[in-house]
């Protein structure tokens, strides 16, 4: 049987053929490159600025050394009790307020006994140009008692005692085991909160997570003077109003936008 021969394609029956519907070029795409800077920068400002580094928090703290290498805070006192009690009066009050009116006070009360032996009244007139003097006497005259009662007279040096005293926060307990015992608490006021802020140093939304932060970055060496540093510096020089950024020590380490570059 002769075999059917299948004529080979030519060159010019595929030339004829139509060509094949090209596809359509992708879009480039420009949306998505254009939304990239907006997404980058709202996701900058969620981050803040860029955080300290281990050496530019020791080269601060190693600053504040050298400048002032034994800090003292403001209060006037005689003893872990009128610390106690100073320190107490100090809220929602300036340090020379108090300190106006506590030696007065502390001449005829330096102990628990001697303090809780005068009546309310009798520590209101002590104190009476102290904000909040009503409440804070109440309070002056039955911690005293509380020390007398659960502490044979003596102030506790531990935060749960101190805590759970009339009138005594955590700020109150950090300054008084800071400044009476030696330990390395770091108390959080309104300067501290507003310098761990606003320079980046500690950010934090409310005191407790400021004092968390400086806990965890300030290195060891330094913790026990760091509150008086940090408080001193927000008094005098990062001023809540018009801080003194030409005279400040750390200007060049913060983070500050609105900082003055000397
Ligand atoms: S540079 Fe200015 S804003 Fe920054 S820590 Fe110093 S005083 Fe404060």
């Amino acid at each position: 049987m002769a075999r059917k021969t299948i004529p080979s394609r030519s060159k010019g029956s595929a030339a004829r053929r139509p060509a094949p519907p090209r596809r359509a070029a992708k879009p480039p795409a420009k949306s998505s490159r254009r939304r990239a800077p907006a997404a980058k920068g709202k996701a900058a400002s969620v981050r803040g600025p860029k955080p300290w580094s281990a050496e530019e928090i020791a080269e601060a703290f190693r600053r504040f050394h050298a400048a002032n290498p034994e800090p003292r805070g403001e209060l006037e006192s005689v003893n872990p009790f009128t610390l106690l009690i100073a320190v107490v009066l100090s809220a929602q009050a300036t340090d020379a307020g108090v300190n106006k009116a506590t030696p007065a006070l502390f001449a005829v009360a330096d102990t628990p006994a001697k303090m809780a032996a005068l009546s309310e009244e009798r520590v209101q007139e002590f104190i009476k140009t102290i904000g909040l003097y009503r409440t804070k006497a109440k309070n002056v005259v039955a911690l005293s008692q509380r020390l007398i009662a659960e502490h044979g007279g003596t102030v506790p040096r531990d935060r749960a005692s101190l805590e759970a005293l009339p009138g005594v926060g955590r700020k109150t307990a950090n300054v008084v085991l800071n400044v009476a015992f030696g330990e390395p608490t770091i108390a959080v006021d309104t300067h501290i909160f507003r310098v761990g802020n606003r320079t980046g140093l500690a950010p934090g939304k409310d005191p407790l997570e400021v004092e968390m932060k400086l806990n965890e970055v300030v290195p060891a060496q330094y913790k026990l003077h760091a509150h008086h540093w940090l408080i001193l510096h927000g008094r005098y020089i990062c001023k809540a109003i018009k801080p003194a950024c030409d005279r400040c020590l750390i200007n060049d380490l913060c983070r500050w936008p609105n900082k003055t570059v000397a």
